[in-house]
């Protein structure tokens, strides 16, 4: 089975991920779900956080088409597919 994992420390909720997703694994939730979360500092100095967090909602339909991996700015998004290989975020 398919996992996909999102570091919510550094999603920014810029919401690449769920617009480019084709089985609509993300799911975008407010940021004050997630009260005690300390964004991190290095993806702020980068990119601005917005008011939401991406939350990996169906990540066993995931068919690991890795378009997500290439728009995530927070670079934050694992995969790990059926074979246990790990696909990491690779947007720079
Ligand atoms: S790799 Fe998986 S989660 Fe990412 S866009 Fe493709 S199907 Fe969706
Ligand atoms: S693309 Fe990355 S940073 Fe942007 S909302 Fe999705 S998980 Fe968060």
């Amino acid at each position: 089975m398919v996992t996909v994992d999102v570091d919510l420390a550094r999603c920014t909720g810029c919401s690449h991920c769920k617009d480019v997703c084709p089985v609509n694994v993300f799911e975008l939730r407010p940021r004050d779900q997630f009260p005690d979360l300390v964004d991190n500092p290095d993806v702020g100095a980068k990119f601005q956080f917005r008011g939401e967090k991406s939350v990996a909602v169906n990540g066993p339909e995931c068919i690991v088409c890795e378009a997500c991996l290439f728009e995530c700015e927070g670079e934050c998004i694992t995969i790990t597919d059926d074979e246990g290989h790990i696909h990491l975020s690779t947007y720079k």
